[in-house]
């Protein structure tokens, strides 16, 4: 990373005061944090900063409307590792907190979207925001891709830098933008729009795409299949065309409940009462020949609806990637948690942190929050 200065080799940080862009922003169920993959990463940053005396002021969002209070993730961090919540926003300005701050502090404001120039990127209150501190990090690679205050505005008003956890992001991800082949890409989970232009990115290069999850039901659905209740796309997105590629590959088999009950059948075959929640075992070996034979492989988004029992071809997915020798990355909010859960996060080479990020990187190369970056060094 030529254009970008590096925190990691700024030698002398005793006393400085770091505005540090951390991915804070973790599912909270009833005040509880269910997934600690992200703040792991966080705590790790947190304690590099303390060893070398560094006054950090953590700043991040939670959820999307900003209704939400950072306090729980602060209450959450500091059972292992200690730190201050602020209720600091542009309005409630009260400074005295950050100001008796020693060395190694650590203190976490409140939740960013509780000031509206924050996701429109204000240079107002970017300005308010970069005044609390003498540099300003950016290790948060998930928000990335939003222009936003926190993550573009504020380079124009101090210092800026790129943390660990994002410059690690980028080194890796680099890797997929350059592949060794056979490149295998599996794309499922939901929400086609924002990975088709990736699809259609990899296409040349990948020997494969696996569409699966949600996805595959759009193309069904466009193929004029019968999808019943399943979860599609609402606007028609071209995939009949798109489908004619040979290295596309869509579920041989398909599980579908009905009645409550689990059953495999042809994507063909799908009745109108019913509801596709998984592909089925054909598939899932399908895939498996072609990951054993990968020396790469991307994966984004679950097989299946694995929050509600229908992760097996999630699980095979990811078992066969823990036999095959490729390199391997996945990345995706809900992926990461599905393998978290299913226990096999040691299989892949490489966790992206981001979802929506990690697409937007692959698909242009560049990212807001990087560019922003870049002109600031
Ligand atoms: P990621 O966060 O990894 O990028 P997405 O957000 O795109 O993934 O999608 C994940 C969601 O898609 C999960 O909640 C999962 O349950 C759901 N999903 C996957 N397959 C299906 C399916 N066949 N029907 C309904 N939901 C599905
Ligand atoms: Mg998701």
């Amino acid at each position: 990373m030529k254009e970008v200065k590096e925190i990691s080799k700024v030698k002398n940080l005793k006393g400085v005061r770091v505005i540090l862009r951390a991915s804070l922003n973790v599912p909270v169920k009833n005040g509880k944090v269910s997934d600690d993959f992200r703040l792991e990463k966080v705590i790790e940053t947190f304690r590099w900063f303390k060893k070398r005396g560094a006054k950090v002021i953590a700043v991040s969002h939670l959820g999307s409307d900003g209704h939400e209070s950072l306090k729980q993730v602060a209450d959450h961090v500091n059972k292992t590792t200690p730190v201050k919540f602020v209720s600091w926003t542009e309005k409630n300005s009260d400074v005295s907190a950050i100001e008796r701050m020693k060395d190694g502090d650590v203190v976490i404001l409140e939740n960013l979207r509780k000031n509206e120039g924050e996701m429109k990127n204000a240079p107002s209150f970017a300005k308010a925001l970069a005044k609390l501190g003498d540099i300003y990090v950016n290790d948060d690679f998930t928000v990335a891709h939003r222009k936003h205050a926190s993550v573009v505005a504020i380079t124009k008003f101090v210092p800026s830098y790129i943390g660990p956890v994002f410059a690690t992001e980028i080194k890796e991800l680099s890797k997929v933008l350059k592949p060794k082949k056979p490149f295998v890409v599996i794309f499922g989970g939901a929400k086609f729009e924002t990975k088709l232009p990736l699809v259609k990115k990899f296409l040349p290069i990948a020997e494969k795409i696996f569409i699966v999850g949600a996805l595959a039901n759009s193309f069904f659905k466009e193929l004029g299949y019968e999808v019943g209740q399943s979860l599609v796309d609402k606007k028609n997105l071209g995939l009949k065309k798109l489908s004619q590629n040979k290295k596309i590959v869509l579920p041989l088999d398909v599980v579908v409940k009905q009645n409550g009950k689990k059953m495999t059948k042809l994507p063909t075959e799908v009745l109108r009462s019913e509801i596709i929640l998984d592909n089925g075992q054909a598939t899932t070996r399908e895939i498996a020949k072609s990951v054993m034979r990968a020396k790469e492989i991307l994966w984004n988004g679950p097989l299946g609806k694995f929050e509600e029992g229908f992760f097996d071809g999630t699980l095979e997915v990811a078992r066969a990637i823990a036999k095959s020798r490729a390199h391997s990355t996945i990345g995706g909010g809900d992926s990461v948690s599905a393998i978290q859960k299913l226990k096999l996060i040691k299989n892949f080479n490489f966790i992206s942190t981001g979802g929506g990020a990690m697409l937007d990187y692959l698909a242009d190369g560049s990212l807001p929050g990087l560019d922003a970056l870049k002109r600031r060094s």
